[in-house]
């Protein structure tokens, strides 16, 4: 699996519609300061489901729209799309290519898709998970994030291990098993209110 094609339109500085046409093995991005290197990265760690607008380097979500410049005017929309080669089947689904698409518009507004259909950020990151790709991954190492992970408390650099492992997707699942099963014993716990008020 290999990211084959990234493509921007309204991202951050991107406000023409710009398309990175990916070959396996190492590209390299090259520029000078304050070019858009970086809101290349941003944009691949945004269309996996980032939702932290810091993590972004922004302060509201809406910032990663395009503002406009001189001669420019601002977009109401971003929208970005990835999509991997899936030969090697990675991800267990039944397509060669996988696109991930996230738009947002200024209203607030915003939308996922998997291959052209709509679908939740739920699926996005499970879909990603354990794979390395996620938007947490260790696939995309940002600037600072070596410092970071060397000064991390031990359990939060086991997340990175445990992802590796394979083993997060079923500690996730065994989260949600375990809501559901609270919410369900306060249920149990009104329904025995009830027959009790009722007998
Ligand atoms: P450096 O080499 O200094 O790290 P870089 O090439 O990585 O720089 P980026 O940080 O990716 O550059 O891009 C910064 C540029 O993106 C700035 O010029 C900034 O004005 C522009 N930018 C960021 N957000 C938006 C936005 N919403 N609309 C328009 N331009 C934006």
């Amino acid at each position: 699996m290999f990211v084959k094609r990234l493509e921007m339109h309204g991202f951050k500085s991107f406000g023409d519609k710009t398309i990175f046409d990916l070959t396996p093995g190492i590209t390299v991005v090259v520029g000078p300061n304050g070019c858009g290197k970086s809101n290349i990265t941003d944009a691949v760690r945004w269309v996996l489901g980032e939702q932290s607008a810091r993590h972004l380097r922004g302060t509201r979500m809406d910032d990663i729209i395009f503002g406009g410049t001189a001669n420019r005017k601002p977009l109401s929309f971003a929208e970005v799309s990835i999509t991997l080669d899936h030969s090697d089947g990675a991800l267990g689904l039944d397509y060669q290519e996988v696109t991930v698409t996230r738009r947002l518009y200024r209203t607030g507004e915003s939308e996922y898709l998997l291959n052209k259909r709509p679908c939740r950020l739920k699926d996005i990151l499970e879909l990603f998970m354990d794979t390395g790709i996620g938007k947490e991954a260790y696939s995309f190492i940002g600037q600072g994030r070596v410092d970071e992970i060397l000064n991390a408390r031990p359990e939060e650099r086991r997340q990175i291990f445990e992802e590796a492992a394979g083993i997060l997707k079923y500690k996730t699942r065994k989260r949600e098993a375990q809501r559901r099963l609270a919410e369900t014993a306060e249920n149990l716990l009104r329904v025995g209110d009830i027959i009790h008020e009722l007998s």
